[in-house]
């Protein structure tokens, strides 16, 4: 490695943070892209028939993304974001049942604690079993007893109730991990349980004030301006590899790319397609064996938000229960609501039709919310993300590549990459910090 020239293969969230923090370590930095945008899983459409620029699903950011606001704020931007450093989430069920979960204080634990003794659904005993979260963050055990085991049987473990599943645990778990305690590996929940508990202020959702094109695109773009080199609708096609380096790429136009150092920032279905079978089957030990998990978002757009409807709820994030929708986002001018990976989390889904989900998520805000009830909606529009994170299963740790890898000069970035984070946005900025950390150290190696 003679010079300081890099190629990030792939413009969603890990590319543009890698680019982003090898930028501010002196390399050159050029981003391919293949569509003709900016920003991978996490964008923003405008919808003709309302005028509206909707998310291609609702982003949540968690206090403890520390990686995201770095990156945000080296691209400059102060987000507008609701944020509240306590965790306060609100649940209605169908036919009025309403509750509140409010973890308000300096101390992680004591806050929780607080927020489950007034949390109504709860009974004394399935607080009395709540005890044992402590327990088991503290113990340095943890990460022996998870070793192989899966949420559900955590839970189980844990003495966890059916009330305390279905009341708290289910709705987070779909919310952060995209799908049932079943497919999440307990170690990666961990993690996560740890990060939350860490400080004040990680565990509160954050619910941005503004679309992800103004949040992340936008901002990125003006920051590449005079920094960086961005090519749009630029597919790579495989690298030539000799000895274990990276001489060049080949893009699918038929131009030739070299660099010096080549970051791979494509999703775990695209990483193969880099390279030869001989040179994947020679460099990666594991086929890439990840499952893929959907998000569907129902865009519900009334004529009219209702009359004195609370303030609360804008830009608020409600679980509904007992309900085939999980989330809903009330926005200025319509509700979002999510239904996280169906295809694990509502039986039979695949048997509905996309208008049979719409009506049913229609009548599902009106039951939870009678001002609903009379409430016209001009719009509701359907959106289905098939490949929106991987399924963070028990096995799908072993499979998650490290930064560094055979080949001297590669080097990989993604959610999916072995960041022990579930698939977010803050995995994936976390694989782009690590990337730019393990070339500088290579690269001050070599000088
Ligand atoms: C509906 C939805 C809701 C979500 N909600 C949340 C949430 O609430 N909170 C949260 O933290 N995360 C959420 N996520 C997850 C988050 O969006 C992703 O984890 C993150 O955006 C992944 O970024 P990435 O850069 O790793 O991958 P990607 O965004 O997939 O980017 C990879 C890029 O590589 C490009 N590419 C592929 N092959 C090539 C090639 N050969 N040449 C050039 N380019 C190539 C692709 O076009 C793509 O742009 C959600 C995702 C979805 C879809």
């Amino acid at each position: 490695m003679g010079g300081n020239s890099v190629t990030v293969i792939g413009g969603g969230i890990a590319g543009m943070s890698t680019a982003v923090f090898l930028f501010r370590e002196g390399f050159d930095v050029t981003v391919l892209e293949a569509t003709h945008k900016i920003g991978g899983r996490a964008y923003s459409f405008h919808d003709e028939e309302t005028g509206i620029t909707f998310d291609n699903g609702q982003h949540i950011l968690a206090g403890w993304y520390d990686n995201t606001f770095e990156f945000l704020s080296a691209i400059g931007k102060k987000p507008r974001l609701r944020s509240n450093p306590n965790l306060e989430v609100y649940f209605r069920e169908p036919g009025g049942g309403h509750y509140e979960f409010k973890a308000r204080g300096d101390n992680p634990f004591i806050a929780v604690a607080k927020g489950f003794l007034d949390y109504h659904p709860l009974t004394l005993k399935d607080k009395y079993h709540l005890l044992s979260l402590r327990e088991l963050i503290e113990l340095d055990i943890a990460e022996r007893l998870l070793k192989g085991r899966n949420l559900d049987w955590l839970l189980e473990h844990l003495k966890q109730t059916d009330n305390l599943k279905k009341y708290f645990w289910e709705p987070f778990v779909y919310a952060v991990f995209n799908t049932s305690p079943k497919y999440v590996d307990a170690s990666i929940f961990l993690n996560v349980l740890v990060k939350a508990f860490e400080k004040y202020g990680n565990l509160s959702l954050i619910i941005p004030d503004e679309t992800l094109e103004s949040l992340f695109i936008e901002p990125f773009l003006q920051y590449a301006e005079k920094r960086l080199t961005i090519r749009t609708s630029i597919k790579a096609g495989r690298f030539v590899i000799n000895e274990k380096t990276i001489t060049e790429l080949e893009l699918e136009n038929g131009e030739k790319i070299v660099s010096d150092i080549y970051v791979s920032a494509v999703p775990f279905h695209n990483f193969p397609d880099l390279f030869s079978e001989k040179d994947y089957e020679g460099n990666f030990n594991a086929p890439q064996q990840f499952e893929p998990a959907s998000i569907v978002s129902v865009f519900v757009v009334p004529e009219k938000m209702p009359e004195g409807f609370s303030d609360r709820f804008y830009h608020g994030m409600i679980g509904l229960l007992d309900t085939k929708s999980h989330w809903l986002f009330f926005k200025k001018d319509y509700i979002c609501a999510v239904i996280s990976a169906p295809e694990y989390t509502v039986e039979g889904y695949d048997n509905f039709g996309n208008e049979d989900i719409c009506d049913i998520v229609v009548s599902e805000i009106r039951e939870s919310f009678p001002e609903f009830r009379d409430v016209k909606f001009k719009r509701v529009k359907y959106f289905r993300e098939k490949r929106a994170t991987f399924l963070p299963t028990v096995d799908s740790g072993l499979n998650r590549p490290d930064t560094e890898c055979r080949i001297d000069n590669l080097f990989i970035a993604g959610d999916w990459t072995n960041t022990g984070l579930p698939a977010t946005i803050e995995s994936a900025v976390t694989s782009g910090k690590k990337c730019a950390e393990h070339i500088k150290r290579k690269f001050e190696s070599y000088e």
